[in-house]
């Protein structure tokens, strides 16, 4: 998540991540997730909960962030 923390790459082994410098992808799914329940009626509606849209997203979001914790387990 810190990506501050990161020691440079070494010289020619640019990472292939797109968006380098913006979000990182667990923050463009957190903010998908988030930005979709601003915007949709169901999401915002307590008794009706979270719809399937919202829910694919969470799924996706937490995908990635135990992707994330299992590189950091592994010293990455
Ligand atoms: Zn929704």
């Amino acid at each position: 998540m810190d990506e501050s923390r990161e020691p440079e790459p070494p010289a020619g082994s640019r990472r292939a991540v797109a968006g380098v410098g913006k979000l990182t992808p667990l923050q463009q799914a957190y903010s998908r997730y988030v930005t979709h329940q601003l915007g949709c009626g169901t999401c915002q509606d307590v008794d009706a909960g979270r719809c399937a849209t919202a829910e694919g997203f969470r799924v996706a979001w937490k995908l990635l962030g135990d992707d994330a914790c299992e590189q950091m387990r592994r010293g990455a």
